[in-house]
């Protein structure tokens, strides 16, 4: 399949994976890594503006953790198994972020004026996939997910997921995704879910709400073991669908972890604890964003964003000048020098460069460059700070 994200991600040099280092557990090359740490400063900045607190965790913790998140009782057939740790402790990868922010949570007493407390994090976390399904980025054993928890007062839960839904499209919209559809995913019939019924009831209603208005399906057992979530889909290039950002209720682990705030009577109460992903892990994220654009990301996170080209050796330092300029301005940019000019075009085109600058003697005495954009379109010479503004402002992510 010509937009398989493997292929493409072998061809683009973005990730690679080698036995010695195990199935589902890939290396992100220099261009991947690029790209994926402009989406993660592009994210920290849409929640860092929504309110949210970053913080950062560590991805493995002492098993007493997982017995009291619920986890090792509802979970264990997904997890690592536990490692010893001397002689009567045990330690446990992490198979989600959760257990952490209910302790940064309670790591000292709230008041309701701190509500809704946003605590996110990129964080790492582990899966014991089976290896027949491992494949690419699509399905890997180690995990970095876009996450936070938003804990609420109850009465406040409507318009926390309401935001959320408005964050998500936001971070849809700037990378270019294509929903597939919304999904309320709802209990099962045979499976095992911590929590009682009024709670399950009321979570289901208030997720039901939002969705008011929003073409959606419903699934029944597609539930998180500690409740009910909205899961929105979209679709590989194989045409299999998959959750790619999900908000979820959980009026479970407040309740295991003796969450409380203090209420403006002075009450002891319990918060809500939303869980939501903006855009997923940034491993299912790319192997549908480069399937999605063929691998030419918009400009904003295109690993490379410019490549600067001399006609000849007797332009190489303004062109080397300007590709300076260009990084100090904070874009990713590259000088080739070697080979025809025809061919170093067709390997930026190749590499879905979203600009290419070439530098010829007419330009290098004016101290000009002439841009070419990715779709073939040729610009008038410009001054070359012009064309670092130029680019600069086409690489910005569109943050509003
Ligand atoms: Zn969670």
């Amino acid at each position: 399949m010509m937009n398989d994200h493997r292929r493409l991600g072998r061809d683009l040099d973005l990730f690679a994976s080698d036995p010695l280092s195990g199935a589902g557990l890939p290396l992100w090359l220099p261009a991947g890594a690029a790209a994926r740490h402009a989406v993660e400063e592009y994210l920290r900045e849409l929640e860092r503006r929504a309110g949210y607190q970053h913080v950062h965790t560590p991805p493995l913790a002492r098993r007493d953790l997982f017995d009291l998140s619920g986890h090792l009782g509802y979970f264990s057939g997904d997890m690592f198994p536990p490692m010893p740790l001397g002689a009567d402790d045990e330690v446990v990868l992490r198979p989600a972020l959760c257990p952490h922010h209910a302790l940064v949570y309670r790591a000292r007493g709230r008041s309701y004026r701190e509500l809704p407390l946003r605590v996110a994090e990129l964080g790492g976390m582990y899966r014991a996939e089976r290896s027949g399904v491992l494949g690419g980025l699509s399905r890997v054993r180690a995990i970095s997910l876009n996450d936070a928890h938003n804990f609420c007062a109850p009465e406040q839960v409507g318009a926390e997921v309401a935001e959320i839904l408005g964050l998500i499209r936001a971070a849809h919209a700037a990378l270019g995704v294509r929903v597939a559809g919304f999904r309320l995913s709802l209990r099962g019939p045979g499976e095992k879910y911590v929590g009682d019924e009024e709670q399950w009831r009321r979570a289901e209603e208030l997720l039901r709400a939002a969705l008011a208005g929003i073409d959606h399906t419903e699934a029944a057992g597609e539930a998180a073991f500690y409740g009910p979530k909205i899961d929105i889909q979209v679709r590989d290039a194989a045409g299999r669908e998959f959750t790619l950002s999900t908000v979820q209720l959980d009026f479970d682990k407040p309740e295991r972890f003796d969450l409380s705030y203090v209420d403006a009577g002075g009450k002891r109460r319990r918060p809500v604890m939303v869980h939501r992903s903006l855009v997923g892990s940034m491993e299912r994220l790319f192997a549908y964003l480069i399937e999605e654009h063929a691998g030419a990301f918009p400009s904003w996170y295109a690993p490379v964003q410019v490549v600067v080209l001399p006609l000849d050796d007797r332009q190489a330092g303004p062109a080397a000048g300007f590709a300076r300029d260009c990084v100090h301005a904070g874009l990713r940019a590259e000088v080739d020098a070697t080979g025809s000019l025809g061919a170093r075009i067709r390997d930026a085109s190749r590499r879905r460069i979203p600009y290419v600058a070439v530098v010829g003697p007419r330009e290098a005495a004016e101290g000009r460059v002439s841009l070419r954009q990715r779709d073939g379109r040729l610009l008038d010479p410009l001054p070359a700070s012009a064309a670092v503004d130029l680019v600069t402002a086409a690489a910005r992510p569109p943050l509003g």
